[in-house]
């Protein structure tokens, strides 16, 4: 999958945390490089640019993991309601 402006990636920001959510604002169409507006758990943001593609090394960016359950056509079970993932 190409990386295109405003696909949800994760970030890895630092090598201890776990990665923290981001959408890409700008693609380098030469390069896996892109800009993103990267999403903190505490409520913060901030503006990376020319971030690289990489496999959880502080400072890249990849595809969100596959989690079981969250397949396409899936039920999840929430606490309040039940959400169709897959389905628009
Ligand atoms: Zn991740």
């Amino acid at each position: 999958m190409n990386p295109s402006v405003v696909r949800s990636v994760h970030y890895s920001s630092s090598a201890a945390g776990p990665c923290v959510a981001a959408i890409i604002t700008a693609v380098n169409p030469d390069s896996d490089l892109v800009n993103l507006a990267v999403f903190y758990p505490d409520g913060g943001f901030a503006a990376r640019a020319l971030v690289p593609r990489g496999n959880n090394e502080p400072g890249t960016w990849h595809w969100p993991e596959r989690e079981e359950g969250l397949a396409t056509g899936g039920l999840i079970k929430h606490p309040e309601s039940i959400y169709l993932i897959g389905e628009q």
